[in-house]
C-alpha cells in the first residue's frame, strides 16, 4: 500500500506541522495573487498531481484571476479524467483543456506504431512532442507567466528549482510557489482541507503520467521510477519543465525519498 511507501500521512494533530502547513499557504496564496495581478494574463498549467491539487484549491476557493488548463494527452488513465470531473464539480469552474492535434497524433502512430514509444527514445519523445509539448506551447501562447506544482525536493536534478524563474523556451515568466514545500506539507493541505486527489496515489503511484508510461512503485524506488521505466535515467523527461532555461532531467535515484511528482 501507498503507507509502505511514502511517508505516513502526517497526524493533523501535529499543530506544529498543520501551523507550518497554513503559514505557508498564506505565503503562496499571496504570491498567487500578486502573480496574477503583475503577470496578467496568467496560466497555471494542471497536472493534477498532488501538488497541483493544492494550487487548484488555493485558485479556485480565492477566486484568483489565474486560468487552469490541463493537457488531455489521449492517454491518460481513467482516474485522472476521474479527478478532473470531481475537481470541476467540487469548485464550480472548467479546466481548459488541451488537446493534441489528431494529424501529429496520427502522424507518429502511422510512422512509430500505436504503442511505439516503448521501441526507442526518439519514439517517446515524439510521442511526448506530440500530445505534450505541442499542446503546451499552444496554452501559454500569448502568456506573460504560467504556474507549476515543482517542488525542489522531488529530485535531485530539482534542488535548484527557484519559486520565480525565467523560462526562455518557453519566453515567460515561470512561478513555482511550492518549490520549497516537503511532500509532508502537500498532504497535510490536502487532507486539512478535503481537496480531492488522483486515487492511483493510494495504489503506489507517486508520479503519475500517462497510462502506457506509468506504473506503480515498489518500497525502495525512486518516486519517478514508475515513468518511462523502460528508459535509462538520463532520458526520464518529456520536456514540459525547465529549471534555470535547462530541461529538468533525472540524473540519480532519489534515495529514500517518498512524494508525489508532477508531469
Ligand atoms: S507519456 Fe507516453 S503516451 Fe504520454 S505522450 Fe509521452 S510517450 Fe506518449
Amino acid at each position: 500500500m501507498l503507507r509502505e511507501i511514502l511517508p505516513a500521512i502526517p497526524d493533523l494533530a501535529d499543530a506544529k506541522l498543520v501551523d507550518t502547513v497554513a503559514e505557508k499557504s498564506a505565503a503562496v496564496r499571496r504570491l498567487l495573487r500578486d502573480v496574477a495581478r503583475d503577470y496578467a494574463p496568467v496560466v497555471f498549467a494542471n497536472s493534477l498531481g498532488a501538488e497541483d491539487m493544492v494550487l487548484t484549491d488555493m485558485i479556485w476557493n480565492d477566486g484568483i484571476d489565474i486560468g487552469i488548463f490541463s493537457l488531455d494527452t489521449g492517454r491518460l488513465p481513467a482516474e485522472t479524467i476521474e479527478l478532473m470531473a470531481a475537481a470541476e464539480r467540487r469548485y464550480g469552474h472548467r479546466i481548459e483543456i488541451f488537446a493534441p492535434r489528431h494529424n501529429t497524433v496520427q502522424e507518429f502512430v502511422a510512422g512509430f506504431g500505436i504503442n511505439g514509444f516503448y521501441d526507442s527514445v526518439e519514439a517517446r519523445k515524439a510521442c511526448c512532442h506530440a500530445r505534450k509539448i505541442e499542446p503546451l506551447q499552444r496554452a501559454l501562447a500569448g502568456k506573460q507567466a504560467w504556474i507549476t506544482g515543482l517542488r525542489a525536493a522531488q529530485s535531485p536534478t530539482r534542488e535548484k528549482l527557484k519559486t520565480v524563474s525565467f523560462d526562455s523556451a518557453n519566453n515567460l515568466v515561470k512561478i513555482s510557489p511550492l518549490a520549497d514545500w516537503s511532500e509532508r506539507e502537500v498532504w497535510v493541505y490536502l487532507r486539512a482541507n478535503q481537496v480531492p486527489y488522483n486515487a492511483l496515489h493510494d495504489r503506489n503511484y507517486p508520479s503519475i503520467g500517462c497510462a502506457p508510461c506509468t506504473r506503480a512503485i515498489q518500497p525502495g524506488e525512486d518516486v519517478r521510477a514508475g515513468r518511462w521505466w523502460w528508459e535509462a535515467p538520463e532520458t526520464k523527461e518529456c520536456g514540459l519543465h525547465l529549471v534555470d532555461g535547462k530541461l529538468v532531467r533525472v540524473t540519480k535515484p532519489e534515495v529514500g525519498a517518498g512524494g508525489t511528482a508532477a508531469t
